[in-house]
């Protein structure tokens, strides 16, 4: 493809790409497809003599959409939303264009630096601490990770390396074999699973905290875990609370858990993956407090803050504990401006050498809607599930599970879970709108998540009604 060619089909595809956003209301959230069903659509090996465009484009419709599941679709309420704005897609194809690779300064100068400003703004808009910012000369900062899940790992190793090098410092004899053994993190039993995924890959215990009756992690039940664990001669050195639970949106008790954590010289993470963004407005800033006693923190605005994915944001109150546990300096890694104190080389603050430019669409957006669109987005979000939340509390046979704080609404019928098992059956084989379930200690609940950026009310009431018809079908077939 020659670029007299790349910028016709460049047009063409922004073009295709707004329709299919535009249309997307059309086509049915959830595909019809069965497992297999691409392979025998195209040849089993790549061609030898080259395609034509016009080709690979009329299978996009013929191979690809059929087996797409529509995640921005307004009919779309499962998971957690994934971010999509069009800001972020343009700065996308831009970080697509310049396509370095911003392992350390010197590999792309603008890369590095877009990226620890950005992190600082969105750090401020979120009144993150100042020891969490890098500013001109903080011993923080920020720093875009691919997900939650490392930014999760990444901490987790940091602690562990952190720990063992402190407790080698006052007793040289203990060997890092003898350490790991002993090592032990905890996360409450509502985390999310890459949290065990994360103790399972740095070879370390994990204890699951039991919730109390919020689904919240508090001191007592923190507190009597790692007595216990201690007395039989384990090494507590990791904590991750989470704000805003994949189940059900509940937030651990960071006044509680936090000063636990500093006391014991625990380091303690946050994960707020879908939250996160909500902090940004000041009536959900509250749900943040206590965040002063974390060493690290997280959340994806590629979930809920309109950056297209990936882009998760990590901020540490002291940049070295990173550094310290994933620095090494090949030659051909190293650069001249070594030396100067201005300099942040991201490799050493992540797992993998490579990076794009991912500051880009955070730049675009922050820009494009400004703190106040934002601000305006998610509130339309919590307001849509607050709808939904009254539409269900109108209907006696239905119940809500958990508080409703943010964009989530836990929900199921009063009744057995084979039941409720039942009717997420029927809402799956419909296909009108697309749900997932969790488990809430022996309940098996519906849950509605406000996704879409373009998801309106009378979406949310079409769901409803949807749900509430398929819901009379079952009963009435019950009955029978
Ligand atoms: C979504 C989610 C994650 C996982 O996010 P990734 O970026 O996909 O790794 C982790 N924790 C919580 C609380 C989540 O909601």
């Amino acid at each position: 493809m020659n670029v007299s060619e790349f910028r016709k089909r460049g047009k063409e595809m922004v073009d295709y790409m707004a329709n299919y956003l535009e249309g997307i209301e059309g086509r049915q959230v959830y595909p019809d497809v069965e497992p297999g069903y691409l392979r025998p659509l195209i040849p089993p090996t790549a061609p030898q003599e080259p395609d034509t465009y016009e080709d690979i484009i009329s299978d996009i419709e013929k191979i690809i959409m059929p087996g797409v599941t529509h995640w921005h679709s307004p009919y779309f309420f499962a998971y957690f939303p994934t971010a999509s704005s069009y800001p972020a897609m343009l700065a996308d194809m831009l970080c697509g264009a310049i396509g370095c690779i911003g392992f350390s300064w010197a590999a792309s100068p603008a890369c590095t630096e877009l990226e620890t400003v950005m992190m600082d703004w969105l750090g401020k808009m979120l009144e993150l601490p100042e020891a969490f910012l890098a500013g001109k000369s903080g011993e923080g900062g920020g720093v875009i990770q691919g997900s939650a899940s490392e930014a999760t790992l990444v901490a987790l190793l940091a602690a562990r390396t952190k720990v063992t090098r402190q407790l080698q410092a006052d007793s040289p004899e203990l060997t890092q074999a003898a350490i790991m053994e002993k090592l032990v993190a905890y996360s409450s039993d509502q985390a999310h699973s890459s949290v065990e995924r994360a103790a399972l890959i740095g070879g370390v215990k994990l204890k699951a905290i039991p919730s109390d009756g919020n689904f919240a992690m508090r001191a007592s039940a923190l507190q009597e875990t790692l007595e216990r664990d201690k007395a039989a001669g384990l090494i507590p050195f990791f904590v991750v609370a989470t704000l805003g639970t994949t189940t059900c949106c509940s937030f651990d008790n960071l006044l509680e858990v936090g000063p636990i954590c500093n006391k014991g010289n625990l380091w303690l993470h946050i994960d707020a993956a879908y939250a996160g963004s909500a902090f940004i407005c000041p009536e959900f800033r509250h749900l943040l407090n206590g965040v002063e006693f974390a060493d690290s923190f997280n959340f994806n605005p590629h979930k809920w803050l309109l950056v297209n994915f990936d882009c998760s944001a990590m901020w540490v109150k002291k940049r070295t504990d990173l550094t310290g546990a994933f620095k090494l300096d090949p030659l051909y890694l190293k650069h001249s401006h070594e030396s100067s104190g201005l300099i942040t080389d991201y490799r050493h603050w992540q797992l993998p050498l490579g990076r794009r430019f991912r500051s880009l669409k955070m730049w675009f957006v922050f820009r494009i809607y400004g703190v106040k669109g934002l601000q305006a987005h998610i509130r339309k979000h919590v307001r849509l599930a607050h709808e939904f939340e009254s539409l269900v509390l109108q209907d006696p046979r239905f119940e809500i599970c958990a508080e409703v704080i943010l964009g989530l609404v836990c929900f199921r019928l009063k009744g057995s879970n084979k039941l409720n098992e039942a009717l997420l059956q029927r809402i799956g084989s419909a296909k009108k709108i697309h749900l997932v379930p969790c488990h809430l200690r022996d309940k098996f609940v519906l849950r509605f998540a406000i996704c879409s950026r373009t998801v309106e009310l009378a979406h949310v009431q079409l769901a409803w009604e949807h749900i509430r018809e398929l819901a009379s079908d079952l009963l009435r077939a019950e009955k029978e």
